[in-house]
């Protein structure tokens, strides 16, 4: 949906979230039992198919969902894995179907009981989105950027939140919870000294670390005795790493890692070669006659930020910071 027709009003008892990803998504089933109407606001349009969005960039590499992170969505969304699953999802053990390379080397393989659902998270959000949507007091806004906060006559509650369209048609929503959960370029610092508050104080700690990815169709006759691979650097010796991963239709991402601005290239010859580098071949024999399914895809904005929101004397009421916002990486 991308036009609201019924703003919500001071009266109305509503929650509005800020960012339609992961964070923004699990907050909103959150607040849905909660509020009377819970709007999520997303710059961005949804498909409805479980596809690559501009604002989120990183959703291109590999995303794994650990097992306690899937527990806990199988709470909010009891049947999701079975969906995921159907979808196209891997069911694995975490132990016995993964290599493992850490720095003092390879762990051992054994029945873990412990599962794992790999997918590529444009599968695991698409699916979240659907779900949500079957709620009567849920309603995503799309196409809608949020621009600001409103500060309510008491001058310490946040009241509401600025919009505006693709038009730039300002519109203002009111609400009784704002959460932002519009990520790692939150505009929250800079609102909240345009309201009069502080900025947050930041620690930042970059390691220089920068990924290539790139995704492989796996082919029929392929066999192996695991399912993915994930090859840790050891530092002082290698600084690179990789995962093999496998997602739905039969797939797999291939992400590299160097840190130390030991960047991995997005070069055909330049990815291979860095994959051959690798502290052990799985990975490079898998993959070098494998057929590509994508360019290959560099990421290199990952420093640490730390917003110290925690330490600011004053932060107005009814609004919260999640996710990716203030521990950002
Ligand atoms: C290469 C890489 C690999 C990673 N691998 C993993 C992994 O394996 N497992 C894992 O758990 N995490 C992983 N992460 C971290 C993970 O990507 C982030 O923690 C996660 O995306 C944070 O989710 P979020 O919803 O807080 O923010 P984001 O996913 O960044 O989403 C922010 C959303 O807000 C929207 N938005 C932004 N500004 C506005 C605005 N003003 N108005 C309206 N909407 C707005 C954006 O369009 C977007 O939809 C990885 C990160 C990277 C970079």
């Amino acid at each position: 949906m991308y036009r609201i027709t019924n703003v919500p009003t001071e009266e109305s008892h509503s929650a509005i979230v800020i960012g339609g990803s992961i964070t923004g998504l699990i907050a909103a089933r959150v607040l849905i039992d909660h509020f009377d109407r819970v709007i999520i606001l997303e710059r961005d349009l949804f498909t409805g198919k479980p596809e690559f969005r501009q604002g989120v960039p990183q959703s291109l590499h590999v995303h794994a969902l650990l097992t306690k992170g899937q527990e806990i969505l199988e709470q909010l969304f009891p049947g999701l894995s079975t969906e995921l699953i159907e979808n196209g999802a891997l069911e694995t053990d975490v132990v016995a179907d993964w290599r493992y390379l850490f720095a003092d080397g390879w762990a051992p393989n054994y029945d873990s009981g412990m599962t794992m659902i790999t997918c590529s998270r444009n599968l695991l959000e698409n699916a979240i989105r659907q779900r949500l949507r079957k709620y009567r007091n849920l309603e995503f806004l799309e196409a809608h950027q949020a621009v600001g906060l409103s500060l309510g006559n008491d001058n310490k509650s946040i009241t509401g939140v600025k919009v505006k369209d693709r038009q730039n048609r300002e519109l203002k929503l009111s609400a009784r919870l704002v959460v932002d959960a519009s990520g790692r370029n939150s505009q929250t610092p800079k609102w909240l000294e345009s309201l009069g508050y502080q900025k947050p104080q930041e620690t930042v700690i970059n390691s220089f670390l920068g990924y290539a990815s790139r995704w492989y169709q796996k082919a029929p006759e392929f066999t192996a005795p695991f399912q993915g691979v994930v090859l840790k650097a050891k530092p002082q010796n290698c600084q690179r790493g990789g995962v093999l991963y496998p997602v739905e239709n039969q797939n797999w991402i291939v992400t590299l890692a160097g840190i130390g601005k030991d960047y991995p290239p997005t070069d055909e010859d330049g990815f291979l070669e860095f994959a051959r580098s690798l502290r052990s071949s799985e990975i490079y024999e898998t993959i070098k006659n494998a057929r590509p399914k994508s360019p290959i895809y560099g990421y290199r904005r990952t420093e640490n930020r730390l917003l110290h929101y925690e330490k600011l004397r004053r932060f107005p009421e009814n609004f919260l910071v999640m996710g990716c916002i203030s521990d950002i990486y």
